[in-house]
């Protein structure tokens, strides 16, 4: 088993917002990497950093005008002679008919959501997150025969999943899932993606809505109601060569474990019928009991099961962590999470 990380994970700090009729702490903060390493170390696993991959495979995935947005649009923001704040926010969401000519029209046409703010550093965690993900991909496609390969995990901070082509959202801001799938069709003819966090990954639905070479299955609450709201439904199935490629499988909210499990045997169930190449694992911990974001209740021991579940279908894995945001169990859970790939390694 190889783990992926990079100190640069830990400089976005996005500071409180505006959401839901009053003012949110944000829950993506750079403490959650300190959690989240303190359980290699603890299982003394090391912890690899990662290397400079580079921009095409993050345009393979994302406009141009978008990725630029994000790397150049804070300094563009505060290069404006009325103060806006310290972060690139504005409240104002056209994502369409927008000629995104002025940073205000930027932010209103390139940010889905008030969650996504673009602060001081977040371009340099955002690239990095990536480039951590790309890592374990290049290490899959250039030495395939090497054991260690076959199981990777990497920490994406910030996460992903919820990033559209040309739209940051939910905390996410560069697709990293959506990225490493695509960096690994130049070798793997199909790829599965996974998805286990609590929230529906819409980004990765759309990117590959149309196709049928990256299957995408997720388990998340349902979302009526509950974020991303728009997506997520069972009926999203994919569209031309895509169809039948997208799997959803909402769970009710308030389900407990065994539950969450009935659903994840179903989206792994999916995944052996299509016997991929690759799997990219998408893991939230914010499935856990006492997150914050939890509509259902996984236990610690249940990440354990989850990753023995994942390993079970003997195919080489690369795991992203995404969301979780009870600090006080991130390490405790991925602990578990880990003792379940190397007891079955
Ligand atoms: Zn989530």
């Amino acid at each position: 088993m190889k783990i992926y990380s990079h100190d640069n994970l830990s400089l976005h700090r996005p500071l409180p917002y505006y959401s839901y009729g009053k003012m949110f702490e944000p829950l993506e903060i750079p403490e959650r990497m300190t959690e989240l390493l303190k359980a290699p170390a603890a299982l003394g696993i090391d912890v690899t950093t990662a290397i400079d991959i580079g921009m095409a495979p993050i345009l393979a995935v994302h406009d141009f005008g978008y990725v630029d947005f994000l790397k150049n649009g804070y300094h563009e923001w505060m290069a404006l002679e009325e103060d806006l704040g310290a972060q690139v926010q504005t409240g104002i969401f056209v994502p369409y008919d927008n000629p995104a000519i002025g940073i205000m029209a930027k932010a209103a046409k390139y940010q889905a959501d008030d969650s996504a703010p673009i602060s001081e550093h977040s371009w340099t965690s955002i690239y990095w997150s990536a480039q951590t993900a790309l890592g374990a991909a290049e290490a899959l496609l250039n030495h395939s025969d090497d054991k260690d390969t076959h199981i990777q995990l990497c920490f994406s901070r910030p996460p992903g999943h919820h990033a559209r082509k040309s739209a940051a959202g939910g905390f996410c801001y560069l697709n990293n899932a959506a990225i490493i799938a695509e960096h690994l069709r130049q070798k793997y003819a199909k790829i599965a993606i996974i998805d286990t966090d609590m929230h529906h990954g819409q980004g990765i639905q759309e990117i590959f809505y149309e196709r049928s070479d990256v299957l995408y299955t997720s388990v998340h609450g349902s979302p009526v109601n509950f974020y991303p709201a728009v997506t997520g439904h069972e009926f999203e199935q994919g569209k031309g060569a895509g169809e039948g490629y997208n799997v959803n499988y909402p769970m009710p909210h308030g389900t407990d474990e065994a539950g969450f499990f009935t659903y994840v045997d179903k989206a792994l169930d999916t995944v052996a019928l299509f016997d991929a190449d690759v799997i990219v694992h998408v893991l939230g911990f914010d499935v856990y009991e006492s997150d914050p974001e939890a509509l259902c209740s996984v236990s610690t021991e249940g990440f354990k099961t989850l990753a023995q579940k994942m390993v079970a279908l003997g195919k080489p894995i690369i795991i992203l962590v995404e969301g979780g945001y009870y600090l006080p169990k991130l390490n405790d859970n991925l602990q578990a999470f880990l003792s379940g790939l190397i007891i079955d390694e």
